[in-house]
């Protein structure tokens, strides 16, 4: 029987709550499937960690993880700390260091909830959203000099590479084939970052004229946004550099209902090393504790990690399980408008789940 080995990396504020509510959710699928297995190997990496050592994982954390099939990720950040150590130290230095390149954040409304859009709107939002994940604007180069006095400065340089930009380019040219509508949005903002986003343009149109079967369009992000509320039916597939797809994957979020059921991925295409699996949402402090997180979410990017582990009819079985509980409508969390708790929605899925096999 096949054994899938995850490196499980709850960390912090809700991260904790959502994600061992997935592995059952993944050991059930695995059960009723039969094929296959699950082994997995916690890390307690995270703030609680940092607090006690100095440092979000240890020194060779990237290398302890490099050798799982995949990561499956809670939430990093904590109120207390500075971002720079928490998410730096932890998530992304996990994605740099093993080169996850493609963030994937796929957006529609699931059934019998509610999208702050007009219900004949929102009915046709059905996105992937493809992030650059390895450099542009959060490269992390830059510097702060003469601090306190009048000429004190604050530098954020981008960075763009052709290798960077082709390969994200080719990656979501290859997922937009791959769904029904075959088509492409590339967003950019080259009408005034006239260097690295005209760059962007230059290699994106080399890349696509391999895809001549694509319906492929092009925008700046200031009207994309516009677009995907006034027109949301007419994208499909998006790709966006590193931080516009950060901001647009955000709207995205909210026109699907809410942030605690929104997935993504950090995609290593290569596979040399494991891709890294996580819901969007953040640590949430001011819910952790109250036993009240959406393990939604946690559990539609489990049915992604299926997908990539080669399991896709898995994968959908799982989408099936929580597209029947959010249908129904009778078990919800309080940010879905219900009053259940995370133990009670993790029920209703895998009750779900079970009367499926
Ligand atoms: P971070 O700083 O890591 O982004 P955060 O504390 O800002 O974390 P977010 O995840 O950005 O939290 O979420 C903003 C708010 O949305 C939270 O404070 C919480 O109230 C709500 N929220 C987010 N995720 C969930 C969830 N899974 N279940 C319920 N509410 C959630
Ligand atoms: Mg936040």
């Amino acid at each position: 029987m096949k054994t899938y080995k995850i490196a499980v990396i709850p960390a912090d504020g809700i991260g904790t709550e959502v994600i061992n509510p997935g592995c059952e959710v993944l050991e059930t699928i695995a059960r009723a499937d039969g094929g296959f297995r699950f082994e997995f190997t916690h890390f307690d990496w995270g703030s609680d960690y940092y607090r006690k050592h100095g440092v979000m994982m240890p020194a060779d954390g990237v290398d302890q993880v490099r050798g799982f099939d995949a990561i499956y990720f809670g939430a990093v950040g904590d109120p207390k700390i500075p971002d720079a150590i928490t998410l730096w130290g932890l998530r992304l230095a996990i994605c740099q260091g093993i080169d996850q390149y493609a963030n994937v954040r796929p957006t529609r409304l699931l059934p019998g909830l509610k999208s702050p859009l007009r219900a004949d709107l929102a009915k046709d939002v059905d996105w992937v959203i493809v992030r650059e994940n390895s450099e542009g604007e959060y490269a992390g180069a830059g510097g702060r000099a003469h601090r306190g006095l009048p000429i004190e400065v604050g530098l954020d340089v981008s960075i763009f590479t052709r290798t960077g930009i082709e390969r994200i380019c080719r990656f979501a040219c290859d997922l937009a084939r791959s769904r029904p509508r075959k088509k492409l949005t590339i967003v950019t903002k080259s009408n005034a970052q006239r260097h690295g986003m005209v760059f962007w343009d230059e290699v994106c149109r080399g890349v696509i004229k391999d895809y001549p079967d694509l319906d492929i369009d092009w925008m700046l992000v200031d009207a994309m946004t516009t677009r995907m509320v006034l027109k949301p039916g007419t994208i499909d597939t998006v790709l966006a550099s590193n931080l516009h797809a950060d901001v647009l994957s955000d709207l995205a979020s909210a026109v699907a209902g809410s942030l605690g059921i929104g997935a993504t991925a950090n995609l290593d295409p290569s596979r040399a090393g494991p891709s890294m699996f996580e819901p969007i949402h953040g640590s949430a402090f001011d819910i952790t504790g109250k036993g009240i997180a959406n393990p939604i979410g946690a559990f539609w990017t489990a049915a992604m990690m299926l997908e990539h582990l080669g399991q896709k009819d898995a994968g959908d079985r799982l989408m099936r399980a929580i597209e029947e509980v959010t249908a129904r409508g009778n078990v919800l969390p309080p940010d879905l408008g219900g009053n259940a708790g995370t133990r009670q929605v993790t029920d209703a899925v895998l009750a779900s789940l079970e009367s499926m096999a």
